[in-house]
């Protein structure tokens, strides 16, 4: 085309002063019916735009400029891309869709802004592996699915993909929802003991009282609710038998229980595990449900905050749901202990569980501050949900 310059109206003028106002490098002061002209400011505004895309500047609009501005008013999500062999779709979203699906681990080939056949490739394969359609089209449910899972999940681990679009997708109720509770230890392995004067304390039997308490809140709100063990089994299952049942009952949760322990009675507080490492894949919504318990009780009971942590544990890593592990305080710590034997405190414990649990299913825009959530009318809230 005929570079488009100073002192031209029509149409086309129209639709680049349209772009340049999108991109924010002109203010939209015209009135509607009016015919622009390629004026003073529209000149200046090319000329930038031009600038920041590296073209020859040149204040005027030839075929180059025209095809970057044409490519720069598209955002992902505003409209459905596809691969056409003939006429592929061009554009500032393509390069966004491609610079996300590099850093997820697929190979959509190089973020040229093309949506040729290796980046609907790319797509279909994302599109598998969280369980959409894959067609190889960037669609509504493909974007969403792309903006929701956040920059954690890098370096394909698509299992992690899969799971938090599993989670999204059983919806907001507790309703049927199935949580496996992990008592840890049990029978011959009793976990940390600590005398107490005639007294000694056994991991293995408060991690059962407070599982077996959270067992009957949860089942009441309307969850299906296994537990691992129960209060003196024969035998003791491993940390992979216990995922391994977690998986076979396709579980939506999965929640174990510890205490901690230490040789310095001063250590003290609760932490919460999530499946992940420091710097690689991370299970997103694992980590999600372990801030949600880890603050849960923080505020429920003043125990100290130990903080959440990513571990590689195989009852984190093998799970095929979100999986979280709770150390609830230090037995070995005269504080921590005074409290822990104490029923009514372990019931406060249970209501951050219970608390916790809820928020996973409460949409974002929905969820409520930490220690709010009455868990007393948790039945209603389900039941509304
Ligand atoms: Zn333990």
């Amino acid at each position: 085309m005929r570079a488009i310059r100073r002192g031209a109206r029509g149409a086309a003028v129209a639709e680049i002063r349209s772009i340049l106002v999108v991109l924010e490098l002109l203010t939209d002061d015209l009135p509607l019916s009016s015919d622009p002209e390629f004026d003073d400011a529209t000149e200046r505004a090319v000329r930038a735009f031009q600038q920041s895309r590296g073209l020859t500047v040149d204040g005027e609009v030839g075929d180059e400029t025209w095809r970057a501005l044409d490519a720069a008013r598209w955002r992902l999500g505003q409209r459905a891309l596809f691969h056409t062999v003939a006429d592929p779709y061009i554009g500032d979203d393509v390069r966004q869709l491609q610079e996300r699906l590099l850093e997820m681990g697929y190979n959509p080939g190089r973020a040229d802004g093309i949506y040729g056949g290796r980046t609907a490739h790319a797509v279909a394969q994302f599109q598998r592996e969280v369980g959409l359609r894959p067609d190889g089209e960037c669609g509504p449910q493909t974007v969403g699915a792309l903006r929701r899972l956040g920059r954690k999940v890098i370096g394909g681990r698509p299992q992690l993909l899969r799971e938090a679009e599993a989670f999204r997708e059983s919806g907001t109720s507790l309703l049927g929802k199935r949580i496996v509770i992990d008592p840890g230890h049990g029978g011959p392995d009793t976990g940390l003991v600590v005398p107490d004067g005639p007294l000694r304390w056994v991991e293995a039997d408060l991690v059962y009282d407070l599982a077996a308490r959270l067992e009957g809140r949860l089942a009441a709100a309307g969850m299906r609710v296994n537990l691992t063990r129960g209060p003196a089994p024969a035998s003791v299952l491993s940390d992979r038998d216990r995922v391994q049942l977690a998986n076979e009952l396709g579980a939506d949760l999965l929640l174990s229980i510890h205490l901690d322990g230490h040789t310095n009675p001063e250590a003290a507080g609760v932490a919460t595990y999530h499946y992940g490492t420091v710097s690689g894949p991370t299970s997103v919504v694992g980590e999600r449900l372990a801030g949600l318990v880890q603050r849960e009780i923080i505020v429920r009971t003043g125990l100290r905050d130990c903080r959440t942590h990513p571990k590689t544990w195989e009852l984190l890593r093998l799970s095929r749901m979100p999986a979280v592990r709770v150390d609830v305080g230090y037995l070995t710590s005269p504080t921590d202990r005074e409290q822990l034997v104490d029923p009514s405190f372990r019931d406060r414990v249970v209501d951050a569980m219970m608390a916790a649990v809820q928020r996973m299913y409460l949409p974002v825009e929905a969820d409520v501050p930490t220690g709010s959530i009455d868990v007393s009318l948790l039945r209603t809230l389900t039941a509304s949900a």
